[in-house]
């Protein structure tokens, strides 16, 4: 049985760019009759809000995906929140650290920013951290620790990796790219890679479809579950809604926010169908719902390439809307 899910982190409104991951993550799951999870992902308490938390359960209904456990309908593998499961990110730390994985890292903020190297090509969690305090020995840790609590890095194998997005195709990762990686900070909140794969490993996930600025993050996932002796799921990667100025689209381009298109009267068929169409799945631009979609759906029909939205394409959602009234 596939299982898949949508795991959100709620720090903002939802926007078309998460509506398009989590529609094609549901359209791949639904497909094939396997069960839909939805998981909140709030361990940066600073960031998220159980508003936007709120919300988020409430547009997605509003575009016609459903889950079968999830937060507000529980399931075997409660709780759906990642706050509320910290205890098996401490168990997973502490095999991590049994098993020698792990290391202490004392750097400053202005340290790493000084010693950063260029990074070989992962954008998504700033430059690679240069390997510092992996070469302490164990006296200077010792009188390091004396004066600060280190945050903890994974220390990633000397070894290049292989992996096939079902997306975006195979990929190649050399060895140590990215850079050890810190599962724990300092001021104790767990790393969004522990966390995540502890959960999709706990919770069976099969699949993980996602947006696309995740794809550099996946190396480093499945070096966890290596080194958690766990299975790793199949992934794919959608690809993301850019700006013209080539940034990820935000409220900067417009008005992306479901609520926002919902207040402008838009109907769910016309932002579903716009999404449908803008990531190639429909060669029309037209109303349609989600549940419509899954009678051919392929994810080999979505397209690889980041999409750019201008501002006539947002235009496009509410004449569709309009074109559609008139008839
Ligand atoms: N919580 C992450 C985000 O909202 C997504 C995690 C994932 O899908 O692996 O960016």
């Amino acid at each position: 049985m596939k299982r898949g899910r949508f795991a959100p982190t709620p720090s903002g409104p939802m926007h078309l760019g998460n509506a398009l991951s989590a529609l094609i993550a549901w359209l791949h799951i639904r497909k094939d009759h396997g069960q839909f999870i939805l998981r909140i992902e709030d361990i940066d308490t600073q960031r998220s809000k159980p508003e936007y938390a709120r919300q988020l359960l409430e547009d997605l209904r509003w575009l016609g995906i459903d889950w079968d456990e999830g937060p507000d309908v529980g399931g075997p593998y409660a709780p759906y929140v990642q706050n509320k499961r910290l205890d098996r990110y401490e168990s997973a730390l502490h095999a991590l650290e049994a098993a020698g994985r792990l290391y202490p890292c004392y750097c400053s903020r202005a340290d790493l920013a000084a010693i950063a190297r260029a990074p070989h090509g992962l954008a998504s969690e700033g430059p690679a951290y240069a390997g510092t305090c992996r070469r302490l020995t164990a006296a200077e840790r010792s009188t390091k620790s004396a004066a600060k609590t280190p945050s903890l890095r994974f220390a990633l194998p000397d070894a290049p990796l292989r992996f096939v997005d079902e997306i975006q195709g195979p990929q190649q990762v050399p060895a140590g790219s990215g850079g050890d990686f810190v599962v724990k900070r300092a001021d104790g909140m767990f790393g969004y890679q522990l966390a995540v794969v502890v959960d999709d490993a706990a919770m069976g996930v099969t699949h993980v479809v996602r947006g696309g600025d995740l794809l550099d993050s996946t190396p480093r996932q499945l070096w966890l579950y290596e080194a958690l002796g766990l299975p790793a799921p199949a992934f794919a990667h959608v690809p993301l809604l850019l700006g013209e100025d080539g940034r990820k689209l935000s409220k900067r381009h417009g008005a992306v926010a479901l609520r926002e298109l919902q207040a402008a009267g838009a109907a769910p068929e016309q932002v579903v169908g716009w999404l449908a169409h803008v990531c190639g799945l429909r060669d029309r631009l037209e109303p349609v719902k989600a549940s419509e979609l899954l009678g051919d759906f392929r994810l080999e029909n979505v397209g690889k390439q980041p999409i750019v939205v201008n501002g006539q394409m947002l235009r496009q959602i509410g004449e569709v809307s309009i074109k559609n009234s008139a008839t």
